[in-house]
């Protein structure tokens, strides 16, 4: 049986609340995101969206149910969840920097190879790598030291990391802080072509990226939702333009 879920699941969030000690941070909030749409979620700082991130994942302790097809994501073990299928990156890019970009996505892909045999010449490519490398742009990186990589590629190789473990789900927390409009750019085409066949969330604070990119929106405020749609419908909720969009709402 296999482990990992089955592609073209949904992942289904219902009123999903998490507290630190007397704070909500987040109160009830629910979304449901589909394969086929690369789905936003947007608000101030302090919203609730990375702790959003962070209760789906495992990271922290959620109240309400997250559910990807029929399995129950809260109560599972961290670990768990990522080996349901479940991947996410993170706002600060967290790539072993010591070694290649190859070397990295063989650690992430749970291929088990010795510390010494990391370091000796390659006879096999795993096919999951040679895709993701071909996905992210980063074939022609493969043997770069993964500390040398500009901040996008850093972003890349982690996305890279997430597509070798099979994801489903695939969250990404402000994945474009700090690229340049090129890497944008890339970027926003990336998330659009694995969104064919998984979900993935995107946690922005780009207004200009998210309009470009998003096919659906989830505006959090207050670790509530304030309103959700598309980007036309968001733009116009007086109530977002209130928040959060001030002026910048076209
Ligand atoms: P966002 O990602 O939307 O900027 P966060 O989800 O990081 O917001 O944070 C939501 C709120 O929860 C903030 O007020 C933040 O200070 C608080 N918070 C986040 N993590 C913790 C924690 N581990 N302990 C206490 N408060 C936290
Ligand atoms: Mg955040």
């Amino acid at each position: 049986m296999n482990q990992v879920s089955q592609k073209n699941e949904s992942l289904v969030v219902d009123n999903l609340s998490v507290t630190f000690g007397e704070f909500k941070a987040v109160k009830g909030v629910s979304f449901e995101s589909h394969p086929g749409e690369v789905h936003f979620l947007i608000g101030p700082n302090g919203a609730g969206k990375t702790t959003c991130i962070d209760a789906i994942t495992g990271l922290v302790k959620g109240k309400g149910s997250v559910k990807m097809g029929d399995r129950e994501l809260l109560g599972t073990p961290v670990q768990k969840i990522a080996k349901h299928g479940v991947g996410r990156t993170f706002q600060t890019a967290s790539v072993f920097e010591e070694l290649t970009v190859q070397q990295n996505l063989d650690i992430a892909a749970g291929l088990h190879r010795s510390w010494l045999s990391l370091f000796t010449v390659r006879r096999f490519v795993d096919p999951r790598i040679e895709k993701a490398l071909e996905t992210t742009h980063l074939k022609s990186k493969e043997n770069e030291l993964a500390g040398v990589l500009s901040h996008g590629q850093k972003q890349w190789l982690e996305i890279a990391m997430v597509l070798v473990q099979d994801a489903n789900v695939v969250l990404l927390d402000e994945p474009i802080a700090g690229m340049s409009e090129e890497e944008r750019e890339a970027t926003g085409e990336l998330l659009h072509e694995i969104s064919k066949d998984r979900v993935v969330v995107v946690v922005e604070h780009d207004m200009d990226f998210m309009r470009s990119f998003a096919d659906r929106v989830t505006v959090l405020n207050h670790g509530e939702i304030l309103s959700e749609g598309s980007v036309t419908q968001v733009q116009a909720d007086p109530e977002v333009q209130r928040v959060y969009l001030g002026t910048t709402a076209q």
